[in-house]
């Protein structure tokens, strides 16, 4: 047995000269020594140990991604109480771990806590489906990661430290929109799915990211080595293994979750008596939370759930999928300096460059990269969607390139698009956005689509 790996880090010591004959502090002492901080003292670690040794002999149980059965599968262990047993490059919650992190370099949170996973089991549930156990169907999360305390029930209990990456609850909403759609009779109090103080009841589930390498690789038509040292090198090196565990073939990245809103029974999705309804919906915190009117995102998310609860009364099933993905992947920041980009320009903003000044900022028009979106729609077992509320010609061929059926695509009413979104609204259908509403603008005609001014 090889023995553990770690380096001997002096922590006190990193304070004193560095290999260059510089100090790390410039000379100065510390005023206050966070090492020795009484609080934490006891619970600190002395040493680093590196996970991503390739010559160290690991314990780490394997992991056959797509395997007919949760116990061929394999747990996923990403955790880090024992670092030997991991078979997983990055962490649970990985879109968290630096506030983890701080939550343990502050001395809130023990290294060595366990969640205490006590009546936290789904409140329904979903699968197992074909499409679990398809290696190709299902790549960007864990089909098992809701089940792990029955999947891995032996496991848990000798002792290995497997955490879910799916929870799944119930609750109720109270959004205006549907308030509004109520007092205009186009929604129902049915004491079921709508009650009679208006509350929608829902069952949502939250899934983290769970990534298989060689599958994702495939998705983009990469290299998986290409793919990893890509990711290496644009996260500063903050994964290791990428490079020197080419074992471990399963990542848990430090982005955003997905949440499912179902709307009617779970367990009639996917069954082929019943009618389907769907929005794919990527975050836009200004205006899905905030009501900001530059873009369609809230009218559209709340008309998908307008059209899903509809459809749940009428006995079949809705159910709204909400990625994280800020700004076309691209996040807050750059999205704020498009906005500015557009508005200032000359001629001021118009539908005819919205595109381009997107890509002048960020270098791409987009980074969502709907290829991973319909992953979460194969773990629900969806295999048609009746009424598809989305315009997105990406997200339409994504759905129907990974098997799925799609009927009818249902496009944002005319009265739902703020003046402001119409730039984008009219950009996009000149893009090839699905629209049976109304002429594609081209041309001069796209051009005179014009947004408000910056100061207005
Ligand atoms: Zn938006």
């Amino acid at each position: 047995m090889a023995p553990r790996v770690f380096i001997g880090l002096s922590l006190a010591g990193a304070w004193g000269p560095n290999k260059f004959g510089g100090s790390l502090d410039g000379g100065v002492k510390p005023a206050y020594n966070i090492w020795m901080s009484p609080k934490t003292h006891q619970e600190r670690k002395t040493h680093i140990i590196l996970t991503s040794h390739p010559h160290h002999i690991y314990k780490s149980p394997p992991i056959h991604w797509g395997a007919k059965k949760a116990s061929e599968r394999g747990p996923i262990i990403a955790t880090f109480t024992d670092p030997d047993l991991r078979n997983a490059i990055g962490s649970h919650s990985g879109g968290y771990a630096v506030y983890r992190a701080l939550a343990m370099a502050a001395g809130n949170l023990k290294t060595e806590h366990r969640p205490d996973l006590t009546n936290t089991s789904p409140v329904v549930r979903i699968g197992p489906h074909p499409s679990w156990t398809d290696p190709e169907k299902i790549v960007s999360l864990d089909p098992w990661g809701a089940d792990i305390v029955d999947v891995f029930k032996k496991e848990l209990k000798q002792g290995l430290d497997i955490r879910p990456s799916i929870a799944i609850t119930k609750a109720h909403l109270q959004m205006p929109e549907i308030n509004q759609a109520i007092s205009a009779g186009r929604l129902k109090i049915d004491g079921k799915i709508i009650k009679p103080n208006r509350d929608v009841v829902v069952t949502k589930a939250a899934l983290d990211p769970v990534w298989y390498l060689p599958g994702i690789a495939k998705r983009f038509g990469v290299t998986e080595q290409e793919l990893r040292k890509t990711m290496y090198e644009q996260t500063g090196g903050m994964f290791p293994e990428l490079i020197t565990r080419p074992d471990l073939k399963v990542m848990l990245p430090p982005i955003g979750s997905t949440t499912i809103y179902i709307f009617g029974e779970p367990g009639d999705i996917g069954r082929a008596d019943k009618v389907h309804t769907c929005r794919v919906h990527d975050e836009c915190n200004g205006s899905d939370v905030f009501g900001s009117d530059i873009c369609t995102c809230r009218p559209y998310l709340t008309h998908g759930i307008e059209e899903s609860i509809r459809t749940a009364q009428e006995g079949g099933v809705g159910f709204v999928v909400y990625y994280r993905k800020e700004g076309r992947s691209l996040g807050e920041v750059t999205k704020f300096l498009v906005y500015n980009a557009r508005k200032r320009q000359k001629g001021g903003d118009s539908a005819s460059t919205y595109f381009q000044r997107t890509e002048c900022v960020a270098g791409v028009q987009d980074m969502r990269f709907q290829e991973l979106m319909p992953d979460v729609l194969h773990w629900l077992g969806v295999k048609r969607i009746d009424n598809l509320v989305s315009m997105s010609n990406m997200k339409y061929d994504a759905i129907v390139g990974s098997g799925i059926k799609v009927g009818r695509r249902v496009q944002i009413p005319d009265e739902l698009v703020p003046q402001d979104a119409s730039v984008e609204m009219e950009a996009k259908k000149a893009a090839g956005y699905f629209a049976d509403i109304g002429p594609v603008k081209k041309g001069k005609a796209l051009k005179k689509v014009k947004g408000r001014a910056l100061n207005d």
